[in-house]
């Protein structure tokens, strides 16, 4: 076939054609970021099919998300100038090895029509063997099996290639488990995603004659994000590029950041050593980001230590400094932001106007998302949430949403269908249409219908005892919503209007005076939140949860709780959610994003916003306790991720405080920020911070001013400030409240509630502490919502 025009090699520089041009043979693109790899990859299959070299169907080709491939197989047809025949081996490592395994199912001892299970799917099969093992799956959750399984899947270790270092796992059952568990998956026609790889690369190990047809039907295999590939991946990689070796590698060393999903960097450092006489292709030039974003990524990722190093360089203009602003809370910087998009969209801020499609806000940490969400729905911001749902629609908080519904309105059943057996309580089918009978007999909500069942005896044993305490859990919570409700004092706020402000009246005004001067004592309802968390047990599942996704659900569960101290009551909360959510988002115009960093991999915006920037938020705190340097380098990747997404304008901020269970907290300034290089970064004015009104002058702002002014990132900030008027604040106090170590608290003792003020501790019981307060008097108030204080 005679070779057509080649257009789309004029875009390229001469060493990313070098890397297009040399098809045969293996070629590894290691570059830092925005250096045109994925665009070069993507010329590569435009070339292997204009030149004839390939037909579309003999091209493997590997992208880290469904979207990035999509994305790419869109530009193949783009650059070729007409549409992209079919590339049928064009996705994921996932989407590919399902095809591949339904049509060689048999040599595992699986149907071609297997199932792919779900994880909830995958841990109820676990719990079962867990149990039939005689295990307390109390001390040794299920949950934490299949984290163990997933790991091995990952390394591709089938049962019996587990090293014996690996023996002592889950109380030294683990092995067998994950035998049975294996052996009851073929039974039961069916793979976790862990199989996909796994059993791709058992076929292969064992089946010459198949791989060899591979190898010979893939003759020209790519793969973009190599350095984020695991061990499982980059055995099926290596298994189908053993022939004819023409494989093509892209990827990063500095954008590593799956490392806690099994991801090897390694892999990428061993690239020339696995095939020998690999072309190396290094790409310096940036045609992403401007100079002053990129010496300040570059400046970040410098504080790690065995990196490769890259130089990168660009032509850009030199555009805007990086901006960074510290900002009082959480809630002020989501506003600041909102502000700023408006104004950039207006092209106010002496910069271009830029449309909303063109921003993105990254954050670390999905429990972030809640602030913008929220603010964005109520000033009328189009938004989308890029590779997760919007934050009240996530599991975690859709069901703790429903605890908080049923306490506040019984006669919700979808309530409490939804939490009746979350976290399980041995509730199953036949136990939940006993309740569903006894109700609709009764003519009474499923709640009262379970108590009847209960009461009557038709629902026993342990299933019934656990659906006594939820029931007795209910009506106590319950209590104390009420009490909350009519003696709480405070008007609803704003965000519900007036008309809520009257029903509120209304619907409370006989009850409010007849309980006034009891003086029972009573929860705040940012603790009975917590409380009805905690003691359902519903905290307790996911902190037994070992899947790589519990913490962040809660923490998301935290924010939840956080977020309540913004409302009068659990029902003026319910009732804001009800209205923001269904603001309809409408499918067309133009929309800010937002994304964890890491869903941001691989993608770019003119304008970024990287909130949060804090120690113990980024970096994680976990990564900060760690001992050894890992888990805080690959957050410095992160970090450098993030900086560069940005084309024209990178905003990072930080918060001095941020709310845990309601309580303020001090942040320090990311020690990133400290590793930004100052040339390149411009510090704008925080608006609340020190300015008056706002929430800085209805805040102890003594609280704040705390801790973050000590840091040695607030101390530079100061200096380079200097002349913008910004004063040093007189005092600091250290008032950084210790969550670990609130419980020891002594009778006497002084102590400070965020909400009641000073008092004194008057008796202690379990974690609850009764305090005389001054001003407020005596209540009963949870533990860790108390401070210490020497005054
Ligand atoms: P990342 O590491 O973030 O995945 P990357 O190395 O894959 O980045 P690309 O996304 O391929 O980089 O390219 C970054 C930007 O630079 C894109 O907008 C791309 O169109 C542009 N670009 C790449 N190469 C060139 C070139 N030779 N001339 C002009 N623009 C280019
Ligand atoms: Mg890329």
């Amino acid at each position: 076939m005679a070779a057509r025009p080649m257009p789309y090699l004029d875009d390229l520089n001469s060493a990313q054609r070098e890397a297009v041009e040399r098809l045969d043979g293996p070629v590894l693109m290691l570059a830092g970021a925005g250096t045109g790899k994925t665009k070069a990859l993507t010329a590569r299959i435009v070339h292997l099919l204009n030149t004839g070299t390939a037909r579309p169907n003999e091209i493997l080709a590997v992208t880290f998300t469904n979207k990035a491939a999509r994305e790419m197989k869109n530009r193949v047809g783009r650059m070729l100038g007409q549409p992209a025949e079919g590339m049928p081996w064009l996705g994921t490592f996932h989407s590919i090895c399902v095809k591949l395994l339904r049509r060689h199912a048999e040599l595992v001892d699986l149907k071609s029509n297997f199932t792919i299970l779900d994880t909830d799917d995958q841990l109820r099969l676990l719990k079962q063997l867990v149990q039939a093992a005689g295990i307390d799956d109390k001390r040794w959750p299920a949950r934490m099996l299949s984290g163990i399984i997933d790991d091995w899947k990952n390394r591709a270790l089938t049962p019996d290639k587990v090293p014996a270092a690996d023996a002592g796992a889950y109380n030294h059952k683990g092995v067998e488990l994950y035998a049975q568990y294996q052996r009851r998956l073929i039974e039961l026609n069916a793979v976790d995603f862990g199989d996909l790889l796994l059993h791709m690369v058992t076929i292969f190990q064992a089946h010459e004659d198949v791989l060899a047809q591979y190898q010979r039907w893939f003759r020209y295999i790519l793969v973009d994000e190599y350095q984020d590939t695991n061990v499982a991946q980059y055995l099926w990689l290596r298994l189908l590029a053993a022939g004819h070796r023409n494989i093509c590698c892209v990827g990063d060393d500095d954008q590593s950041i799956y490392g806690w999903r099994g991801a090897e960097v390694g892999n990428i450092l061993r690239f020339e050593k696995d095939f020998p006489g690999a072309h190396v292709v290094r790409l310096e030039q940036n045609y992403r980001s401007t100079p002053h974003i990129l010496a300040a990524a570059s400046g970040v990722i410098r504080g790690n230590q065995g990196r490769l190093g890259k130089e990168l360089w660009t032509e850009a203009e030199e555009g805007e400094k990086v901006r960074l602003i510290g900002h009082w809370d959480g809630e002020e910087e989501a506003r600041w932001i909102g502000e700023e998009i408006d104004a950039m969209q207006g092209g106010t801020r002496g910069m271009r106007a830029y449309s909303l499609d063109e921003m993105a806000i990254l954050v670390r940490a999905s429990h972030q998302m809640r602030a913008f969400e929220d603010r964005f729905l109520t000033i009328g911001l189009p938004y989308k949430v890029i590779g997760g749902p919007r934050f009240y629609e996530r599991m975690e908080i859709r069901d703790a949403m429903a605890y908080f519904r049923l306490v506040v309105s019984p006669e919700d059943d979808l309530a409490f269908e939804r939490i009746v057996n979350t976290p399980k309580r041995g509730l199953g089918d036949k136990a939940q249409q006993t309740i569903q009978m006894t109700a609709r007999a009764n003519g009474v909500p499923l709640v009262e219908g379970a108590r009847i069942a209960v009461e009557e005896g038709t629902i026993k044993g342990k299933g019934g005892g656990a659906l006594r305490e939820l029931i007795e859990g209910l009506a106590r919570w319950r209590a104390v919503a009420k009490s909350e409700l009519t003696l709480g004092g405070r008007r609803p706020r704003s965000l519900l209007g007036e008309e809520y402000d009257a029903s509120f009246r209304q619907d409370n005004d006989d009850e409010a005076v007849i309980e006034r001067d009891s003086n029972e004592l009573r929860y705040d309802h940012v603790e009975l939140a917590q409380i009805i968390l905690d003691e359902s047990g519903y905290t307790a599942m996911w902190q037994n949860d070992k899947t790589p996704e519990a913490p962040g659900r809660l923490e998301n569960l935290k924010e939840l709780v956080n977020q309540l101290d913004n409302f009068e009551n659990l029902q003026g909360f319910l009732e804001h959610v009800s209205l923001i959510m269904d603001n309809e988002q409408s499918e067309e115009g133009a929309k800010v994003s937002i994304m964890t960093l890491h869903a941001a991999k691989g993608l770019e915006f003119p304008a970024v916003f990287l909130p949060g920037w804090e120690d113990g938020l980024f970096p994680s705190q976990r990564s900060m306790d760690e001992s050894g340097l890992k888990g805080l380098e690959e957050e410095r990747r992160l970090a450098y991720v993030g900086i560069t997404r940005a084309e024209e304008v990178c905003t990072i901020s930080f918060a001095a405080n941020r709310r845990v269970f309601g309580q303020w907290q001090n942040a320090l300034p990311s020690r990133f920020i400290d590793e930004l290089p100052e040339d390149h970064v411009e510090v704008l004015t925080p608006p609340g911070l020190y300015g008056s009104g706002g929430v800085a002058s209805t805040i102890d702002s003594r609280v704040a001013e705390a801790n973050v002014y000590n840091s040695p990132g607030w101390k530079r900030l100061q200096a380079r400030q200097g002349e913008r008027g910004l004063s040093q604040p007189k005092e600091s106090r250290n008032t950084v409240i210790d969550l670990t170590a609130v419980a020891s608290f002594t009778t006497g003792e002084r102590v400070f509630h965020q909400k009641f003020g000073y008092g004194a501790v008057t008796g202690i019981e379990g974690d609850k502490v009764e305090v005389d307060f001054d001003k407020a008097g005596t209540k009963k108030v949870v533990a860790r919502f108390l401070s210490a204080k020497d005054d």
